[in-house]
């Protein structure tokens, strides 16, 4: 990995603001940055301690043209983000300035980072590992207050310090057993092997216990994914609409991505909620009845939870009926709506298993009942109280792959062991053990996966 080079980028949104942020990051950071930076004593960057800042002026070495006044702040090596020489331009924060001062600084000698090479460089330089790096995008994208908590806790180290201590009883019990190869005159003893068993299994409740929590770790991250499904007419979009007016979580778009089916989140009691809304549910009632139905059968099964929305002024219909049939109560919430006039609907009619929850999403009654629902429903309250006695939490999808490989190596491990297969054997299913939860902190992880992480991020982060 070259990082030998000095990178560049503007680190703030381009806008009109108040500052904005020109970073650079590399041996020759500050060395550069003097090029183009002019303080009115004649201060010189390279010969500033660490860790100040300087006033000044932004000016193109070729002309001597003024571009910007600027707070130069500089941070040597290797107490940074990078664990390199950075050097942060404050730049007033409209788009001519803050971008022809990013072009100053990369004709004087700086490359233009590619996205997230600055905490891919904290990474590669050893400041932090992987499930830390990818914690600053989650820190980046909380959806909610509980969102940000759990990625503070994984960026400062929570989750990687216990992946670091199952790994060193991994490496233990690899230990142990490749012993035996060295003397293949020798069988794995029943007292050994008993030992083995019972360090694999605390290992493997371990993992069982984070791959467990981890349900609602993900949630945290990418939101508890909500269907809102019902007969045209019922008031599903009077429903979304009541509730993102007092809970809409604003979410930028990540560049480059595509989605056909509109997703919007809410913050309930500090959980963030995913509401998929495919296109043709709120369309509903332009199209066949039929179809809309169909839809919402399809929603139904991508989803955490479903609220299923009645028209309780009316008798049931027979696709209420058929929605009703074809839902899990464990998941479903029949949502009553329209009572703010005079009921139709026969409660007898209702399945005594699911949780019907009164509305009217017109005068945006029963709005708190039915939000407590969704959280009861969700389990999240229960998880959150597991997570929080136990290892940490997980929250993301792919560390939660990475801990399924190695739960199921550890299986096969203490299987063969049981049926007296040959150490050479037993130590490879460990090895791959060891690989696969190496991959949570980039020790065993494949370049492309580490570029496919880092290009998630935005430039200049
Ligand atoms: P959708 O087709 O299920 O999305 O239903 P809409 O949200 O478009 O609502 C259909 C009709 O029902 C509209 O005229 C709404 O104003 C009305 N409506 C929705 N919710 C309520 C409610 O709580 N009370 C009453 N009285 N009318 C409602």
């Amino acid at each position: 990995m070259p990082t030998e080079d000095t990178i560049a980028a503007i680190s703030t949104p381009i806008g009109h603001s108040g500052i904005g942020i020109v970073r650079l990051s590399g041996r020759d950071a500050i060395k550069i940055a003097d090029k183009v930076f002019l303080s009115p004593k004649k201060k010189k960057l390279g010969q500033t301690p660490s860790h100040r800042i300087l006033y000044g002026h932004i000016v193109n070495p070729a002309n001597k043209e003024i571009v910007d006044e600027a707070l130069v702040s500089i941070m040597k090596a290797p107490n940074t983000y990078t664990k390199e020489n950075v050097v942060e331009i404050n730049c007033h924060g409209g788009s001519v300035p803050i971008r022809r001062t990013l072009e100053l600084v990369l004709n004087a000698g700086a490359r233009h980072a590619a996205p997230g090479e600055f905490t891919q460089r904290a990474f590669l330089n050893g400041r932090i590992d992987l499930a830390q790096a990818e914690a600053v995008l989650d820190l980046i994208n909380a959806l909610t207050e509980q969102s940000h908590k759990a990625a503070i806790k994984i960026l400062r180290g929570g989750l990687s310090k216990h992946i670091e201590s199952l790994r060193e009883k991994l490496i233990e019990l690899t230990a142990h057993v490749e012993a035996f190869i060295d003397f293949p005159e020798e069988d794995i003893e029943s007292i050994s092997q008993r030992n083995l068993e019972k360090k694999a299994s605390k290992i493997q409740q371990n993992l069982k216990q984070l791959i467990e929590t981890s349900r609602y770790g993900i949630i945290l991250r990418e939101g508890l994914k909500t269907v809102i499904i019902g007969r045209p007419n019922v008031g599903k979009s009077s429903l979304l609409n009541a509730l993102l007016e007092q809970d809409r979580v604003i979410v930028t778009e990540m560049p480059g991505t595509t989605r056909d089916v509109i997703e919007e989140y809410l913050n309930i009691r500090g959980l963030p909620i995913k509401i998929m809304d495919t296109a043709g549910i709120r369309k509903a009632r332009d199209i066949a009845e039929r179809e809309g139905v169909e839809r919402s059968l399809r929603a139904m099964k991508e989803a955490d939870i479903v609220l299923l929305i009645i028209d309780g002024s009316e008798n049931l219909h027979d696709t209420d009926k058929e929605l009703i049939k074809k839902s899990s109560p464990g998941n479903t919430i029949l949502v009553i709506n329209k009572t703010d006039i005079p009921s139709g609907i026969s409660l007898n009619d209702l399945p005594s298993d699911n949780p019907a929850i009164r509305i009217s999403a017109l005068k945006g009654r029963g709005l708190n009942e039915l939000k407590d629902e969704i959280i009861k429903t969700s389990l999240c309250d229960t998880y959150a109280g597991q997570a929080e006695t136990g290892a940490g939490l997980v929250t993301n999808i792919r560390h939660v792959r990475a801990l399924e490989k190695t739960f199921a190596s550890i299986c096969s491990f203490i299987n063969g062991l049981n049926k007296g297969l040959s150490p050479e054997f037993l130590s490879v299913e460990l090895r791959d053990a060891l690989d696969a939860l190496g991959e949570i902190l980039g020790i065993t992880t494949s370049e492309e996966i580490l570029n496919r992480i880092f290009s998630d991020f935005c430039i200049g982060k």
